[in-house]
Parts: C-alpha cells; structure tokens; sequence
C-alpha cells in the first residue's frame, strides 16, 4: 500500500515537471506528437491517406519553419480525430451536386451542338428551298412533278423545324434542371461551416473535399496548435473561411509564415 501511494506520487511530480519546462518553450521548440482517435469510416480515404494527408500538413509548417513541430505517435494523447457530422453531410450532398452539375453540363454541351449543325442544315436547305419556290414563282408557277417535290420538302422542312424546336426544349429544361442545382448548390455552399476544430486536446475534422483540402484543413487546425489565430488575408491557410483563394494551394501565404515567425520567436 505505501508503495503504492509512493508511485502515485511520482508520478503526479514527473507530469508538474513535465508541464513547467514545457511551458517555458515556444510552441515551435516543442514537437506535438499526435495520434489518430475516432476514425470515422463513412469517409471516403483509408487509414494510410489520412496519416499521408497528416503528413502533408505536417510539412507545410514544418518546412518554413525548418523544426519538426509535428509528429505521429500511435501513444500520443493529442488525438487528431475523424469525425462525421452534418458538414460532412453538407459536404457529401454539395459534391453529389456538383457532380450532377458538371453531368448536367456536359449532356447541355453536347446536345447544343447537335442541334447548332442540325440548325445549320435546316437553315441551309431551307434557304435553298426559298430560292426555288421564288424562282418558279418568278417564271409564274411551277408544273405539277416540281410543285408536288417542292410540297414534299416543305413538309420535310417543317418536320425539321418541330424538331429543332423540340431539341431547344430539351435545352432549356436541362438549363433549368442544372440551375436548380447550382442554385441548391450555392445555398448550402454559401453558408460557411466548420470543416474541422481545434480544442487544445484534439483535431477533429468533419469535412473535406478531396486529398488537397484535408491538407488544407489539417494544416489549418496545426496552425492553430501552434497558437496562430486567423488571418485577414482570403489567400492564407489561417484565414477563418476555406474558399477558392486559398483552397486552390497548400502552401503558406505571407501572412501565414508572419503568423508563424511570431509565434517562433
Ligand atoms: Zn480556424
């Protein structure tokens, strides 16, 4: 029993000396080492892409830096946790759209071009048809095989017209389905939500787009381990909101590797 309390209490003194010479460091002498917790499988990347993408992140601070300021460790307390909730919900729908959007798109882009050659054809023989008839009619009429060929084209030409009218139909209708689309789009991609967190304990990420965004967002929330706040500048990794301008690079931005120096010092 004594020996018992004895080992307790060494070891609630090694944790006090732990803690004291620790915060006297910078965030950037110290390594955070980091495991992986709750592993959400309703993502689509495996185990081995998202200690790849970790690594990735790793680097993007590390490197300007020239510190290993991160890294994996099976043991580590520090857990970086993948963790499915609504905005991986949003996420999943928003690609399911985009998805549809670009299908939608293209089956647009085709379908103009049918009916732009078939318009071209129509308009051609349509014009031709025009010269004859006013030809025969020029001459006072035509004799009945002529008038009856020139009938015949003139329904063939109508058939043509319906049909092409029917095509611009199609057209519109896929223009409006996919405007439909983009406009859900924007409604739910136009509301900024968390794609992941940093709670001093713990990363959890709950969304990202593809391999290049994870990056993004873990090397976002490493950021804020070290203590680096958000930035103002849209093009950097520590500005609060992920949009086209910085999602578009992983690397730091000026301001990103200001934020960092500061807190290196
Ligand atoms: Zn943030």
């Amino acid at each position: 029993m004594r020996a018992f309390n004895f080992l307790i209490l060494a070891a609630v003194a090694g944790i006090t000396f732990y803690f004291y010479t620790e915060a006297a460091k910078t965030p950037c002498e110290k390594t955070l080492y980091y495991s992986i917790g709750e592993f959400d499988g309703r993502f689509d990347i495996t185990r081995d892409g998202f200690l790849s993408a970790l690594k990735k992140a790793e680097a993007v601070w590390e490197d300007p830096a020239g510190l290993p300021l991160f890294e994996y460790d099976p043991e580590a307390r520090f857990a970086v946790h993948l963790v499915y909730n609504e905005s991986s919900a949003k996420t999943e729908r928003l690609e399911t759209l985009d998805e549809q959007i670009e299908k939608t798109t293209e089956e647009y882009a085709a379908l103009k071009k049918q009916f732009e050659s078939l318009e071209k054809i129509y308009e051609q023989s349509l014009a031709e048809h025009n010269e004859k008839v006013s030809l025969w009619n020029k001459k006072g009429g035509a004799p009945e095989d002529v008038y009856q060929k020139l009938t015949n084209e003139e329904n063939d030409l109508e058939r043509q017209r319906r049909a092409l009218n029917e095509l611009v139909d199609s057209l519109n209708s896929i223009a409006r389905e996919a405007n439909l689309d983009v406009e859900k789009y924007n409604q739910i991609g136009g509301k900024p939500f968390d794609q992941g967190n940093y709670t001093g304990d713990a990363i959890r990420i709950y969304s990202f787009e593809d391999e290049k965004n994870l990056v993004l967002v873990l090397a976002h929330e490493f950021g804020h381990a070290l203590g680096i706040g958000h930035v103002e500048d849209p093009r950097s990794i520590m500005h609060y909101l992920m949009s086209e301008e910085n999602s578009v690079r992983v690397s730091p931005s000026p301001e990103d590797l200001f934020a960092l120096k500061a807190m290196c010092q």
